[in-house]
């Protein structure tokens, strides 16, 4: 490993002003302070709250992280205009992020005006924000596309006036490695940013090269959000940074997931399946060699432990799986089969895989029942259900199973048909144990309304987590059959020895 990049590493996380700029993404103020304390206890530098002048909610909410007592700066954009630097600096912000078109293109057909009045702009706008008490972060906008000669006396200029620090916005994501290495030498004459879009999908490139050339902060957002393609995503440069050159960010990589999930889940944004760190497949096994290979040492097939960023390390069964999987989840389901047993499971595993289907845990437990011959009474039997939904009633759903014997009705209401049903069937049997549901996936297995409904579930009881799956044409039914069976399944756990 060789150590490029200096100890001082920056990150400057603007998940809450150029993230929040994804299309359809809108955070209250509450929610923003919820990113931005984890954020902060993470080990960012500077959090960019949001745009000042945007609306009177987005002040509010960097007044709520201004005063929140957070260790890392807040920070404001704001444009060459006394109105925003006024909003920043009454709304409590340490810093400002000053941006300012530097291109021909963007000075000219955007800003309709000359480089002489955009640079007074800038000048005029860092001397104000330095009388109101403001640390001033100097942007170039579409920096990567300028003149660079006309950047640097923007920059060199700024500095004269007050500019604590500078950044180059590579706005279109149109940097290439080899370019970046050669703009950003000439520019360090104050502590340097780098501000990378994705666009061809070399932020994180760009970003390192950037850093290795001599800037000392990455501009990053949580999960890569942001304008089109989004910026340079946080946990992929953190973790480039510690695998491949052995730096300490100081960022405190145990946390990297829970940080994702949480802003996925607030943004609404939700977590690409293959993507780098967070996506579901990132530590998810299934060819039989692989899982092999990890089960007798991980790094055969992983780049680093998943429990380095709050992880856990799946297998996924199916028609590549091997008998080492196989053998591994069935023993955490604590089932001992035999050599002869096993490989009949492992056979009916693979049928099911040919045949298109994800094999649940619920759904290997069914084929081992079969296969080793155990047969348990189910500790839970549907009478009914009934749901009604449409428009102008709030929707509802009312459930009698037989939970070990005795019967028990319960009602619910929800935000549709199935939240509600899946709502009723949890209470039903939350006198005998608490069962949440923790994921809820759909496919449609043909086009039409008359398609298959595949719908698999994970549920949770005292950390055991297991999935299950129900098939029908209807999809309150599928849901209901994919909940019981792996309610069953938790239930059954409890006073059952399978050896
Ligand atoms: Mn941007």
């Amino acid at each position: 490993m060789i150590a490029l990049l200096g100890d001082k590493i920056r990150f400057f996380d603007t998940t809450l002003r150029d993230g929040e700029q994804t299309p359809g993404v809108s955070l209250s103020p509450d929610e923003k302070l919820t990113i931005a304390t984890l954020l902060s206890d993470i080990g960012v530098t500077v959090i960019e709250a949001g745009s000042a002048a945007a609306s009177v909610g987005e002040r509010e909410a960097i007044k709520l992280i201004a005063d929140a007592g957070l260790s890392a700066e807040c920070c404001t954009y704001v444009r060459a205009m006394k109105l925003d630097i006024d909003y920043a600096a009454d709304a409590g912000a340490d810093s400002i992020h000053l941006v300012i078109p530097v291109s021909d293109l963007h000075i000219e057909k955007k800003m309709r005006k000359t480089r002489a009045e955009v640079s007074d702009m800038a000048f005029k706008a860092v001397e104000y924000a330095k009388e109101r008490g403001l640390i001033v972060e100097l942007s170039g906008e579409d920096a990567s596309r300028a003149d660079q000669q006309f950047l640097l006396e923007i920059f060199r200029e700024g500095v004269n006036r007050g500019a604590d620090r500078l950044c180059v916005c590579d706005t279109v994501g149109l940097l290439t490695p080899e370019r970046t290495r050669e703009i950003i030498p000439p520019l360090n004459i104050a502590p340097l940013s780098i501000h990378c879009h994705n666009d061809l999908g070399l932020a994180l490139a760009n970003s390192l090269e950037a850093l290795k050339a001599g800037a000392t902060c990455a501009h990053v957002t949580v999960n890569g959000i942001g304008e089109r393609s989004g910026n340079t995503p946080l946990e992929e440069l953190v973790m480039a940074l510690k695998v491949l050159y052995g730096t300490d960010t100081g960022v405190t990589t145990e946390k990297l997931y829970h940080l994702s999930n949480v802003v996925s889940r607030l943004t609404g944004v939700p977590l690409p399946m293959h993507k780098a760190i967070i996506g579901e497949m990132a530590f998810t096994h299934e060819s039989g060699i692989h899982a092999h290979g990890v089960l007798r040492e991980p790094s055969t097939y992983e780049t680093y432990s998943p429990e380095l960023i709050g992880r856990k390390r799946r297998f996924l069964l199916g028609k590549h799986s091997g008998a080492a999987a196989v053998e591994a989840a069935l023993s955490d389901l604590d089932y001992s089969p035999n050599r002869e047993q096993l490989n009949e499971i492992l056979l009916r595993i693979k049928v099911m895989g040919d045949m298109g289907k994800r094999v649940t845990d619920a759904d290997l437990m069914a084929i081992t029942d079969a296969v080793m011959l155990i047969e348990r009474e189910p500790e839970l039997v549907l009478k009914q259900f009934t749901v009604v939904s449409g428009n102008n009633v709030i929707p509802t759903a009312s459930v009698t199973l037989l939970v070990r014997g005795e019967e028990i009705t319960s009602a619910s209401t929800g935000d549709g048909p199935v939240d509600a049903a899946m709502e009723a069937l949890r209470k039903t049997v939350s006198d005998v144990a608490d069962i949440t549901l923790l994921e809820y996936h759909v496919d449609a297995i043909s086009g039409g309304t008359d398609a298959l409904v595949d719908v698999t579930v994970t549920l949770e009881k005292d950390g055991k987590q297991m999935t299950s799956r129900g098939a029908r044409t209807d999809i309150i039914t599928a849901s209901v059959e994919a909940m019981i069976t792996g309610m069953n399944r938790l239930l059954g756990e409890e006073h059952e020895d399978r050896s």
